[in-house]
């Protein structure tokens, strides 16, 4: 896999973590709970922690995805609980770009608008983004 060059993890108001990534840490989530999440790993050179993937969704069923796929080489979790598809949203865009998009970040697309919204739905929560690929 390409070396990306991942962002440090800068703590987040609300997030839950870390949490070791393997599957009993993901069975003690809430079978239901949404919200967004970061798979992490530790810089090379030190032990801080480096973000490499921002997701959100059904938290316990993404990370057990995400245990199968190239992601597997994170080392930990850290997740959010929110209420709504669009607060999901706007969190994860906002974590999206503050951890470098995808230069930065394994993600390969930028986060989805959720299914069923208006059609004027922003593309994205960050001032000037139109949720385009870079
Ligand atoms: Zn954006």
């Amino acid at each position: 896999m390409a070396q990306k060059q991942h962002l440090e993890y800068r703590g987040e108001r609300g997030m839950r973590g870390p949490y070791p990534f393997d599957q009993d840490a993901i069975d003690e989530i809430a079978e239901d709970e949404y919200g967004v999440y970061l798979l992490t790993h530790e810089a090379d050179d030190d032990d801080s922690v480096i973000v490499v993937y921002v997701g959100r969704g059904i938290i316990q069923d993404r990370l057990a995805d995400h245990l199968d796929d190239e992601k597997k080489d994170a080392l930990h979790f850290f997740y959010k609980p929110l209420n709504d598809e669009d607060d999901g949203f706007r969190e994860e865009c906002r974590l999206f770009h503050q951890y470098g998009k995808r230069r930065h970040l394994y993600n390969k697309i930028h986060p989805s608008v959720p299914k069923g919204s208006p059609r004027n739905h922003p593309r994205c929560s960050e001032r000037g983004c139109k949720g385009e690929p870079d």
